[in-house]
C-alpha cells in the first residue's frame, strides 16, 4: 500500500493493491508522511474551505472527524504505478525531537544504508550543522522505493529575516550523485507567502480566543495595535466580542517560518464593528490602515512624545521657575531621566534642529495643515534629525536633558498652529486623514474583495457558533 498525505487539507490517500484507495481526513498536523511529491495537493483542496476548517473552534463542532470514502479507480491506480516506474523520489519528513540522534532519524525517514551515510557525515566537516541536531528542526529525506538515498535536507536555520517582506530559510543538503558516492552543500530559500483567515469568539480573553483559532500572537499583537485609536483593549473586550481575520504567513514547504502582516481585520466589540484593511496601493504609496470609509487608523499626532513620564507643567501662566514672573508656559512639560528618547508626535518634515537660546539643543518639525511641533531641552539630538530631513510618526528625533533654560531634565514640548503655541492636551486634534482621492478607486476595489471575504467568513462563523449552541 502506498500512501499520500495531502499538505493543505491534512487528508491521507492510502493507495492498495486490488485497485482500492483509501481517503481518510485527519483532525492533525502529521509530522513525519509520506507522499509522492513535495508539493502535492490532494483534489479535495479545490475548494478553500481547509483554511476555515483548522482555525475553527474545535470544541464547538461535533466530534465526527474521520471520513472514510473507498472506491474502485482503475485509471488512477495505474497512473500511480507508472509514476512510480518514472523514478520519482518518496519524500519523508520528520522534526528533529531531544534526545534523537542521527540513526533514530534516518531510521524514521526510512533511509537504508545508514553506516554508510552517516560514516560521510562524520568525516565530512561541511556536515558540522547536522551533527548538531536541534530539537524542533525539519528533516526530510528524499528516497528510491527501496529506501536509497537520493537527498537529506536539514534545515537548521528556518527562519532568517532580511528586513524584506519575505524571509530566508538555509539548510544543508546532503545528495547521492553518480559515483554513488556523497556531496554536502549549504542552501538557501525564500519562504513563501500565504494567506490564512480565521475567526473567533472571546469566551475569556482575546489571547485565548485567537490561540483556540490558531492565529499567532505575533498576528493578535498586530490586530491590537491596528484598533488601537478604536478600542481600549485591556478595557473594553467583552466576553461575546467577536472578530474575523486575514492574514500572511511565510512558508518553506508546509513549514511555518513567520508571520507576516493583517491585511484584513473585522472586530465587534461591544456591538460596535471595527474593520481594517491594509492598502499601500499595490506598494506605490506607504502602507497602513484604513478602516473600509478610507478613513487612516493612525492617529496623525501620538498622545506623548516620550513613553514614560508625567507632568510637570501645563500650558498656560505660571511663574518662570528661573525668572520667577509670571510668563505664559507655550507648551507642556514632561519630566523624565536624561537620555530618555523623544520621538515624533507626527509625520513630518525637519524645519530646524540645533541650539535656539532657552530652549536650549531643540528640533522644530514641521507638519501638515500648518502644524508645527517643538521638543526642547535635548541633550542630544538624533544625528539623523537635519534640516529639510523627512521624519515618520513615532521616528526617534533625540534624548531628554538640561539645556538652556531648564532647572532640571524634561522634555518641552510645543504644538503650534501658523507658528501660534496652542495646547497639545486641551486642542481637538485632527484624528484622521481620508485616503487620497487620486487613489480612491482602487481602495475601493480593494475594500470590496475584502468585504465578500469578511462575509463569507460571517457565514461560516455564523453557523459553527450554530452548532455549538444547538449541541
Ligand atoms: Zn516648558
Amino acid at each position: 500500500m502506498c500512501c499520500m498525505n495531502c499538505r493543505l487539507c491534512y487528508i491521507t490517500i492510502s493507495f492498495h493493491k486490488r485497485n482500492k484507495i483509501t481517503i481518510k481526513k485527519h483532525d492533525e498536523h502529521f509530522l513525519a508522511s509520506t507522499y509522492l511529491d513535495n508539493n502535492i495537493i490532494c483534489f479535495f483542496c479545490a475548494t478553500p474551505l481547509y483554511m476555515f476548517k483548522r482555525n475553527t473552534n474545535k470544541s464547538d463542532l461535533p466530534q465526527s472527524k474521520i471520513l472514510r470514502i473507498e472506491q474502485s479507480l482503475f485509471d488512477y491506480e495505474h497512473r500511480i504505478l507508472k509514476t512510480n516506474e518514472d523514478n520519482l523520489p518518496y519524500i519523508n519528513e520528520t522534526i528533529v525531537k531531544k534526545g534523537d540522534t542521527l540513526r533514530g532519524i534516518l531510521q524514521r525517514l526510512r533511509v537504508t544504508n545508514i553506516d554508510k551515510l552517516q560514516n560521510f557525515i562524520a568525516k565530512n566537516t561541511e556536515t558540522n550543522s547536522i551533527r548538531k541536531l536541534l530539537p524542533g528542526r525539519q528533516i526530510q529525506a528524499a528516497t528510491d522505493l527501496n529506501g536509497n538515498l537520493i537527498w537529506l535536507r536539514y534545515l537548521h536555520t528556518p527562519y532568517y529575516n532580511n528586513n524584506s517582506d519575505q524571509v530566508i530559510c538555509k539548510y544543508l543538503q546532503i545528495a547521492t550523485n553518480k559515483e554513488c558516492s556523497y556531496s554536502v552543500c549549504e542552501k538557501t530559500n525564500y519562504s513563501e507567502r500565504q494567506i490564512r483567515v480565521a475567526f473567533g469568539v472571546i469566551k475569556s480573553s482575546l489571547f485565548e480566543a485567537t490561540d483556540h483559532a490558531g492565529i499567532p500572537n505575533f498576528i493578535t499583537i498586530q490586530m491590537t495595535n491596528i484598533l488601537s485609536t478604536k478600542i481600549d483593549f485591556p478595557r473594553d473586550i467583552r466576553i461575546g466580542d467577536q472578530f474575523r481575520v486575514i492574514y500572511e504567513l511565510q512558508m518553506y514547504n508546509g513549514l511555518y517560518l513567520g508571520s507576516g502582516k493583517v491585511l484584513a481585520l473585522e472586530f465587534k466589540s461591544n456591538d460596535r464593528m471595527h474593520n481594517a484593511i491594509w492598502f499601500d496601493d499595490d506598494r506605490k504609496i506607504e502602507g497602513g490602515y484604513y478602516n473600509f470609509n478610507g478613513d487612516s487608523l493612525k492617529k496623525t499626532f501620538l498622545r506623548s512624545a516620550i513613553k514614560f513620564s508625567r507632568i510637570s507643567s501645563t500650558f498656560g501662566k505660571r511663574v518662570h521657575p528661573i525668572r520667577k514672573t509670571i510668563v505664559d508656559h507655550k507648551g507642556v512639560d514632561y519630566v523624565a531621566p536624561t537620555g530618555t528618547p523623544i520621538y515624533a508626535t507626527a509625520e513630518g518634515v525637519v524645519e530646524f534642529s540645533g541650539w535656539q537660546n532657552g530652549y536650549g539643543k531643540v528640533v522644530i518639525l514641521k507638519h501638515f495643515n500648518k502644524y508645527s511641533t517643538l521638543y526642547a531641552h535635548q541633550s542630544r539630538i538624533d544625528p539623523k534629525i537635519h534640516k529639510g530631513k523627512k521624519v515618520s510618526q513615532g521616528q526617534l528625533i533625540g534624548y531628554v536633558g538640561s539645556t538652556g533654560w531648564a532647572t532640571g531634565p524634561h522634555l518641552h514640548y510645543e504644538l503650534r498652529i501658523n507658528n501660534k503655541p496652542v495646547d497639545p492636551l486641551s486642542i481637538k486634534l485632527p484624528t484622521s486623514k481620508k485616503i487620497d482621492a487620486s487613489i480612491q478607486k482602487n481602495f475601493n476595489s480593494k475594500v470590496e474583495f475584502y468585504k465578500e471575504q469578511m462575509r463569507f467568513l460571517e457565514k461560516l462563523q455564523t453557523e459553527s457558533i450554530k452548532i455549538a449552541y444547538s449541541k
